[in-house]
């Protein structure tokens, strides 16, 4: 093909997408500006890469060798040879894929990046394996730590450790006696504390639970875990003082980690203002390697909504997402609220953390107000109650593609399907829980289980359900999230939910243009398409020529956002 035949065709596909985009509050208005020709100057390629196997997403042009890139963005997708045709010898870069698989950016569409960073500069990292490693970690803290300041673990996990139990206050009491000290689960919904944060609270074995919430108890005396609400009671004693500059550090660390996975784009569900500031300030810093949907909550949100901004402000780097509320329990912690009980506990139906009415109030502020909603729900009585307020909502003030969330929707039904379905609700669900989280499920059972992280039945219904790592409560790794909507079996090689297992190529659809879709940005990613952002990843083996076990060891070869490489192995 004549090269400027090639450049056309590429920059007319470039502009029908930037045009099309769905939805009006995002446009993002570069789109079609600056597809081929537009750049006034040269039409030459910053960079190009050849000699792939891209597999590009886009049904228009599903497999090519070959793409160019200018300006940030896609410029035309080909053969090897039309696009070597575009380069200009000193102008543009050039990347030999060398015959290996290339995909669209992968994009994380739940997940809380900005504490993981802070927590890993900052904090004890508890995710050791054994009670006994955790209490030395803790201990170690302790001597490098003033008696009567606070000890906080993360990423614990109660399910992996190698003696068998979970942690308690004891563990803790022996480690650090001088110390309060709380050891947080990685679900973020639980923590385990010792006797003298139990103190400082004021805290005893005879003091009530509240409605939302639980002190853990055996033999009248109190375990050390906590959850949901409950743990308020200590908040105000921890007053651990983050500096601005920390917060930057910790996104910087953490971008970097989830580039190296491949992730291009990450939602934050749930940003503070502390957390704005620390996106902005590393992105000013040249620090920020991914794009970032960033979904506020409580007083930002409040603070946003006050200053009339809504969904969909900012750019292509740095976003306002929709707002975030959590209506119930964990799913790894075993707290959602179900209409049927856990396994083993014929009285636990799980935490409810907001009533119908709270739900329908919040949403009917945010929906008028022209927000897009994201609530975790969880359980199937939870998602039920959301449901009821977004068909409310759109019954009351009708708005065309509205698409709330629900973030997790874990536990669900032929009726929440359809409704989801009519609503037009993006569900997300977690997507390396069935193999990563497979010790916890005994006690959901194998028959919640087939309806459970239900990416078959959302895509059987035409529902174009999203990628949720929900980092740090699941692993974050795309590849490991392949294998595990493909097999649904999880680390010790037991399968859960087998109905529910997708193909390879869906799966990688769900990481790819569905999770676009739920930012309102499938017109600027989610493809290697002319015109869209040119973000990419190269691997080190083809997924559909490996093992389905073995697709989490799959090696990210190198990242690229906007044509810039951010991660290269
Ligand atoms: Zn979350």
């Amino acid at each position: 093909m004549k090269r400027s035949e090639f450049l056309g065709k590429g920059a007319a596909v470039g502009a029908a997408f930037g045009l099309g985009m769905a939805a009006e509050h995002v446009r993002g208005g570069g789109a079609a500006g600056t597809a081929a020709g537009s750049t006034g100057g040269s039409t030459a390629p910053d960079l190009i890469v050849v000699n792939g196997r891209v597999y590009t997403q886009d049904d228009a042009l599903p497999s090519a060798e070959a793409f160019a890139i200018k300006d940030g963005r896609f410029l035309a997708v080909g053969s090897t040879d039309d696009v070597r045709n575009l380069a200009a010898p000193g102008r543009t870069q050039q990347i030999d894929a060398g015959g290996m698989a290339v995909f669209p950016g992968f994009i994380d569409a739940h997940s809380h990046p900005s504490g993981a960073g802070l927590n890993a500069l900052m904090n004890v990292n508890t995710n050791l394996g054994s009670v006994a490693r955790i209490q030395a970690a803790i201990a170690e803290r302790a001597q490098k730590t003033p008696p009567g300041e606070w000890i906080i673990g993360y990423m614990y996990d109660d399910t992996k450790l190698s003696e068998g139990r979970a942690l308690t206050r004891n563990d803790l009491d022996e480690a650090a006696p001088e110390h309060p000290v709380v050891v947080g689960h990685r679900g973020g919904h639980t923590g385990v504390y010792n006797s003298r944060a139990f103190a400082l609270a004021g805290v005893t074995a005879q003091t009530p639970d509240p409605h939302d919430g639980m002190f853990y108890r055996e033999n009248g005396e109190l375990t050390g875990k906590v959850a949901e609400r409950a743990r308020d009671v200590f908040a105000r004693f921890i007053n651990t003082e983050v500096t601005p500059e920390q917060r930057r550090d910790g996104v910087a660390v953490i971008t970097r980690e989830m580039s190296a996975a491949g992730l291009t784009s990450v939602h934050e569900t749930g940003v503070s203002a502390e957390a704005y500031r620390a996106y902005q300030d590393a992105r000013a810093a040249g620090e920020l390697s991914m794009r970032v949907y960033a979904l506020p909550r409580g007083a930002s949100y409040e603070a946003l909504l006050a200053s009339g901004v809504r969904t969909g402000m900012g750019d292509e780097w740095l976003r306002i997402g929709a707002v975030k509320f959590t209506a119930d329990g964990s799913a790894s912690e075993r707290t959602m609220y179900m209409s049927t009980p856990y396994v083993g506990r014929p009285d636990d139906f799980g935490i409810l953390i907001m009533s119908q009415e709270e739900i329908h109030e919040e949403v009917e502020r945010a929906h008028r107000a022209g927000w897009q909603i994201g609530i975790h729900a969880n359980g199937d009585s939870t998602i039920d109650m959301v449901l009821n307020a977004y068909e409310r909502a759109q019954r009351m003030w009708p708005r065309e593609d509205s698409r709330h969330r629900i973030e997790h929707c874990s536990l669900v039904n032929p009726a929440i399907l359809g409704r989801i379905r009519d609503l037009g609700v993006i569900p997300l669900p977690f997507y390396t829980y069935a193999y990563y989280h497979g010790d916890k499920w005994e006690e959901y059972g194998d028959e919640k289980m087939q309806w459970m992280f239900a990416h078959r039945s959302f895509l059987d219904h035409g529902i174009p359900v999203a990628a949720a790592s929900d980092h740090s409560p699941g692993p974050y790794e795309p590849m490991m999230a392949l294998q595990s909507m493909v097999t649904r079996t999880d680390f010790r090689g037991r399968a859960w939910g087998e109905s529910q297992k997708i193909t390879l190529d869906e799966a990688l659809r769900v990481c790819t243009v569905n999770a676009a879709r739920a930012s309102f940005e499938e017109g600027l990613k989610g493809t290697i398409t002319a015109g869209k952002l040119g973000d990419f990843v190269i691997l080190g083996a083809d997924p559909h020529e490996t093992d389905p076990m073995a697709l989490k060891d799959v090696a990210v070869v190198r990242t690229v956002v906007g044509g810039r490489t951010v991660h290269e192995a």
